[in-house]
């Protein structure tokens, strides 16, 4: 059970100004696995002030100066990859083998690629008569989901120390310890107090008081298109600038030449990967109608092997769902594409046998998918494939472009050059070509509804700058 009283505010950990409690649930057994408090606007104004007052002398500091405190930040995240990948399963679910690499080692990769970007600030350019200089924006919001808890603010809280911001971070209530223990460690760098602040509660109360706050400079949300229009409307009232990291609704394009059975096979595997909540899962494979059954039987073999279990269960593939609330969800989605008439391949709204507690989903693949279904254009953000066919490769470009998203995708083909070059007809800010891996050094972010602004690498600095022309 993991306790905690107070916010972590100006370098202390503060009381709270009220007396509620966020209970955390582990989803693999529905049991409390930690307490943490639920601010309120009040909290948030004494934050945002320690934040205020710390801008004045961090903004002023030399690159070097924040160069060796992101390294410093690298080294103790590092230093305690078991302890975050433990503490992820637990209140998120991912499988430990898993949530130790990715919860824990992924926010490693993240801040390493920041260590030399404070040295981006001190570059200067001459336009005629003007330099133009870059300096940090000031006091930052950041709004961040549950399903990456310690990526998702790691990759706010790098660029806004490379460039000499200050923060408040409010996590999301499902899975804030993985927060507190950021705060944690942070406490221990001996940084000077205010830089980094850690606020926990609704995002209606503690969220929407971030984004008004007048004394908020940025705001930074990563969650849903919904949370993320609301944060934007309420952030306008005071001229601040958003940055929106959204959902998804990502597509694999299969080309005819590809090796179908397996781009297929990964794919099923790749919705299984955090339970399928990740903003850029490949949840749509778009493949040739006259391969649709190779796709078909080589996705259902996989996700049929998958073993759903306990984070801590040994030999786990799966873990469960975040919370009660994505499973009703995630079932209320594979009821509606038995209802718009796809083919179930596998899986389905019950539980995996032998599973009573615990937010437990089966793999669920759906085939003659058509793009217009409801299970094709809204993000599910659980393991569930839907295969749609397509007859000609202009369609499938449409296909995966007929989304009301822009995060992802991956094309396929056994020609590398044609394969680049339908990607970049995908309408999207990410794609993997012939499986690329994900590249924590380069920008994430999303076209359309996915967002506003890119994340990660030297160019995530650019939503912490404001541009001053010396006329000289
Ligand atoms: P969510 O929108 O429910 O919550 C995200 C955060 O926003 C939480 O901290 C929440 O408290 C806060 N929030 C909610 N309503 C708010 C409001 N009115 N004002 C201020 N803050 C508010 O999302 P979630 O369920 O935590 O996460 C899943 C979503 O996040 C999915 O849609 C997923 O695609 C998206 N996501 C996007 C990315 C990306 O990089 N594009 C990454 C991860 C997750």
């Amino acid at each position: 059970m993991h306790t905690y009283e107070n916010f972590y505010i100006n370098g202390q950990w503060q009381k709270p100004d009220g007396d509620d409690r966020i209970e955390v649930i582990n989803p693999s057994t529905e049991e409390v696995c930690g307490v943490v408090p639920s601010g309120n606007a009040a909290d948030v104004d004494a934050a945002v002030a320690a934040a205020k007052a710390a801008f004045v002398g961090w903004s002023q500091t030399s690159a070097q100066q924040r160069s060796e405190i992101i390294s410093n930040l690298v080294d103790v995240l590092s230093a305690n990859m078991q302890k975050i990948g433990e503490l992820c399963a637990e209140e998120l679910g991912t499988p430990i083998g898993l949530s130790t690499p990715v919860h824990g080692g992924l926010p490693v990769g993240v801040l390493t690629a920041f260590k030399e970007v404070p040295f981006e600030m001190e570059k200067e350019e001459q336009i005629g008569n003007s330099v133009v200089i870059k300096e940090p924006i000031g006091v930052c919001a950041f709004i961040t989901p549950w399903n990456f808890p310690l990526h998702q603010i790691v990759a706010k809280v790098a660029p806004a120390l490379a460039a000499g911001c200050t923060m408040v971070i409010k996590p999301s209530s499902d899975t804030p310890l993985t927060a507190y223990y950021f705060a944690e460690l942070v406490d221990g760098l001996g940084l000077p107090p205010g830089i980094i602040n850690v606020v926990t509660g609704p995002g209606r109360t503690v969220g929407e008081a971030m984004a008004t706050h007048p004394d908020v400079d940025m705001v930074s949300i990563t969650g849903s298109t919904e949370a993320g229009i609301r944060v934007a409307q309420l952030a306008a009232g005071s001229v601040k600038r958003v940055s929106q990291e959204l959902g998804g609704k990502s597509a694999c394009v299969v080309l005819e030449d590809a090796n179908v059975a397996e781009v297929a096979g990964a794919t099923a595997g790749g919705i299984c990967m955090n339970s399928g909540q990740v903003c850029a899962a490949l949840s749509r494979m778009i493949v040739p109608r006259s391969k649709q059954d190779e796709a078909v039987a080589a996705a259902k073999a996989v996700a049929e092997s998958v073993v759903v279990g306990g984070a801590f269960e040994e030999g786990v593939g799966m873990g469960p769902v975040a919370s009660q609330a994505q499973l009703d969800s995630v079932r209320a989605y594979i009821d509606q594409g038995i209802k718009e008439g796809a083919t179930l391949v596998t899986g389905g709204t019950g539980k995996p046998d032998g599973r009573n507690a615990g937010y437990f989903v089966k793999p669920t693949i759906f085939s003659d998918v058509s793009n217009d279904m409801v299970i094709a254009q809204e993000e599910i953000f659980g393991p569930v494939l839907a295969i749609i066919p397509y007859d000609s490769e202009e369609e499938a470009v449409a296909i995966a472009n007929d989304s009301i998203f822009g995060l992802s995708g991956a094309v396929h083909s056994a020609d590398p050059e044609r394969a680049k070059s339908v990607a970049k007809q995908i309408r999207t800010g990410q794609v993997s070509v012939n499986g690329g891996g994900f590249n924590p050094a380069a920008p994430f972010g999303g076209y359309k509804q996915s967002g506003n602004g890119r994340e990660l690498g030297h160019h995530g600095l650019a939503e912490y700058i404001e541009l001053k022309s010396l006329q000289l």
